[in-house]
């Protein structure tokens, strides 16, 4: 028997809404990641298994073959990098905005010093901005063209100016609820998110015949949906 084709992708939200996509490619998996301790779970075709780990996580098994395929926020892509994997489609799952938040009406003050653009907090310090997305972070502000210090943390970015570890946070918003219930507001939009297919070089190559055709099958679902929610 052929060894099967591995997809990976993280439990919640992510999964949830990979579903329907899925299982237009005839694919359902036989254990919920939610209830199940199963790492890899089964589905209604022996050919192919999924494989559940943390989101972060998912280029990574992709970029070294450990699984085939990989479901992938756009966030997590942008951090990771992206050049050794390809990412034909978008599956437009799990949108939300990358966005720099703070308290309502927070205005930084840009002072050019010989040279350095810096960014300054109101209190006159520069700019401390919590986040786990650096990379992403440190793009967005070097395109305004302003230096900005950047805290990295791993979660609970909405923490960081309550209790004055940082001015401004970068995080995902969607409703907005979880900054407004810490007293925050979004401030600027950096980019919209999404999840993405994503595919492992040589698997590309090597199983084409099968990759290509979930590829086409999950596009397909995508038009599909995305037709039935415009509607
Ligand atoms: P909300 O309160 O609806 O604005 O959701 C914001 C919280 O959910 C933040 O903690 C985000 O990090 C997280 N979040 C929102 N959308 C996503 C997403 N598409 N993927 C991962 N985390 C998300």
């Amino acid at each position: 028997m052929e060894t099967p084709i591995k997809i990976a992708l993280s439990k919640g939200r992510i999964f949830k809404e990979a579903l329907p996509l899925l299982a237009h490619a005839g694919i359902e998996p036989l254990d919920d990641p939610e209830t199940s301790r199963k790492l890899i779970l089964d589905t209604n075709q022996d050919a192919i298994k999924l494989v559940v780990i943390r989101a972060a996580d998912v280029p990574t098994y992709v970029r070294y073959g450990a699984a085939d395929l990989g479901i992938a926020g756009k966030d997590v892509l942008m951090e990771h990098g992206g050049d050794d994997l390809y990412e034909p489609l978008d599956l437009k799952i799990a949108c939300c905005r990358m966005m720099v938040a703070g308290p309502e009406n927070y205005i930084y003050n840009n002072i050019n010093n010989n040279d350095d653009n810096f960014a300054f907090a109101q209190t006159g310090k520069r700019l401390k901005i919590a986040t786990k997305y650096i990379k992403s972070t440190q793009r967005y502000f070097a395109e305004k063209g302003i230096q900005v210090e950047i805290i990295k943390l791993y979660g609970s970015m909405e923490l960081g100016p309550i209790v004055g570890l940082s001015d401004l946070i970068v995080d995902l918003v969607d409703t907005g609820n979880t900054l407004k219930a810490n007293g925050l507001a979004p401030l600027e939009h950096i980019t919209n998110i999404s999840s993405r297919l994503i595919v492992n070089k040589a698997s590309m190559k090597m199983k084409d015949k099968v990759v290509k055709h979930l590829i086409n099958s999950m596009s397909d679902a995508v038009n599909k949906l995305t037709a039935l929610t415009t509607k």
